[in-house]
């Protein structure tokens, strides 16, 4: 499935290359092809987009290319997260990058080293080339995808919620073009039978009914299968069976806690089973409409205390069979959300190396409110019940005969079930039985177990060799330094006689 979930702005970035007279390669690696073949040979400036735990591959390639003489630039979340990590070896590191931004960059395209450049717009660009534009880089993609072939559309950029977490909270809601997006989905339909269509919205529907409308002004109804993550205070019951008439498949609202976050499941102060009851009730009438919903949680968040919210996340399951649950353990992804500084200045970031920063593989926060082996009993007790045999028969039962059955009991017998529990009772076995490996998540210790080096060295393969030095580990408080750095800087600014000092300052420790 990896190909359906192809970012689109590297698509939009290659377009916007193209329109500016250059030759351009897109190369989608999924994780399972041989990489080395994959790649184009020889090119003046090469872009990467990459989530923090492909950064590894990612400096091993900036590494690879500049060895040939290669300009090379990041962007994406981990550009957007760790810009200063990422300048240690790109010569560019884009944030919010619009048509300018590349336009700026393609006119300097020159190396900048030992410390690359950091461009970014003001804010998300609120005009992208359209699935037309993007086609020739959609179809190469989807290509890798089996069957199942998703296009990814946009129909907004930011949230207008602000779940601290999330690297969406201060990025402010914007639609994009309605007549791109009804020009797009018509063109869809002269390119397959029955399109589908994934939505990459941070929350589909803020302006539910501009673009609903927009959608059944041009799509007949039930004629493109469309997926979307929403919030489930945008899911009314009259909002669902609109989504349901036109042709929605998937929805994935995000229910994170039962003790807390209340606004985006429109469940208010209320928090414990009173929540759970409510939601459960909730996502059984989507399922009514809808045959396949996930439901999202973060695990180990500030707010959860002891074994109940993870007894009531089963009580959930229990009283919602049909809903696929999607686990996350609580992460810190650098500059992703202002809650991070309070995590860095808490001395809670742990130095995990990024590869293992995927929501599964690694907590990086220290959790709250549990001992570690506690916590990890009761993340393995939760997936464990998710996963059980009589719980993929209900949910079985509960999504009918459909594909939305197959792919929940693929998915619960796949890594992401079954081998999750596997790889958590790992982890916790060797939490009670290596010392040095319990130290290093009590943070009394620095040394990084061998474990998760031997995998990292495993998953790159070949491109092991090309991980520049230092690239391995990372400084889990720049965020804070930076931040610190900066208002110091600000009061050497204020003061004008010492405007000098103010350079030196910035590379101040922040304690
Ligand atoms: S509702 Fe979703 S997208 Fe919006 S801030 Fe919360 S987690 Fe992020």
């Amino acid at each position: 499935m990896n190909a359906n979930f192809a970012s689109i702005m590297p698509q939009v970035v290659a377009t916007w290359c193209e329109a500016k007279g250059h030759e351009v390669t897109l190369t989608c690696y999924t994780g399972f092809e041989d990489l080395k073949d994959e790649l184009p040979d020889k090119p003046d400036l090469v872009f990467v987009s990459a989530f923090t735990q492909a950064a590894h591959l990612s400096y091993a390639l900036s590494n690879y290319y500049r060895s040939q003489g290669a300009v090379t630039a990041i962007g994406g979340p981990h550009a957007r997260c760790y810009p200063d990590d990422a300048q240690r070896f790109f010569d560019y590191v884009l944030g919010f990058t619009d048509k300018d931004t590349i336009n700026d960059l393609l006119s300097d395209c020159a190396p900048h080293r030992p410390i690359g450049m950091h461009l970014h717009a003001k804010a998300q660009p609120t005009q992208l080339p359209g699935v037309r534009e993007r086609w020739k880089f959609i179809e190469a993609t989807l290509r890798k995808a089996p069957a199942i072939k998703i296009v990814p559309m946009l129909g907004s950029v930011g949230c207008p919620y602000t779940c601290s977490f999330c690297i969406d909270a201060d990025v402010p809601y914007d639609p994009l073009d309605l007549d791109v997006i009804k020009e797009d989905l018509r063109f869809l339909m002269t390119k397959y039978k029955r399109p589908k269509v994934g939505w990459h919205d941070p929350n589909f529907g803020v302006r539910f009914d501009d673009i609903i409308q927009a959608i059944e002004e041009v799509v007949p109804d039930d004629r493109i299968d469309f997926i979307a993550e929403s919030s489930l205070s945008l899911l009314s019951e009259k909002h669902v069976a609109r989504l349901a008439k036109v042709g929605f498949k998937a929805l994935l609202p995000g229910i994170e806690t039962w003790n807390d976050l209340g606004g985006k499941s429109k469940t208010g102060s209320t928090v414990g089973m009173e929540k759970v009851r409510k939601v459960s009730d909730h996502v059984n009438m989507i399922l009514r409409y809808v045959p396949y919903v996930q439901a999202n949680f973060v695990l180990g968040l500030d707010t959860d205390d002891g074994p109940e919210p993870f007894e009531l996340t089963k009580q959930f399951l229990d009283l919602c069979p049909g809903a696929f649950p999607a686990f996350s353990l609580l992460t810190s992804f650098g500059r992703a959300a202002t809650l991070n500084l309070d995590y860095q200045r808490d001395g809670r970031v742990l130095a995990f190396p990024f590869h293992h920063l995927n929501n599964n593989h690694a907590m990086n926060v220290r959790v709250k409110n549990y001992e570690w082996i506690e916590f990890y009993d009761h993340v393995i007790d939760v997936t464990k019940h998710a996963c059980s045999s009589s719980m993929m028969w209900r949910r079985l039962k509960a999504n009918r005969p459909s594909i939305s059955g197959g792919l929940n009991l693929i998915r619960s017998l796949s890594s992401e079930g079954n081998g999750r529990i596997r790889f958590y009772t790992d982890i916790r076995r060797r939490l009670t039985e290596d010392n040095g490996f319990r130290a290093f998540f009590e943070q009394e210790s620095t040394a990084l177990p061998q474990f998760y080096i031997d995998r990292i060295r495993d998953d790159l393969g070949p491109f092991w060799e090309w991980l520049p030095e230092g690239g391995l580990h990372h400084d889990p408080h720049a965020y804070l330094r930076s931040q610190n750095a900066e208002a110091l800087v600000q009061v050497a600014v204020k003061g004008r006689d010492r405007v000098s000092t103010g350079v030196t300052l910035a590379g101040a420790p922040y304690k």
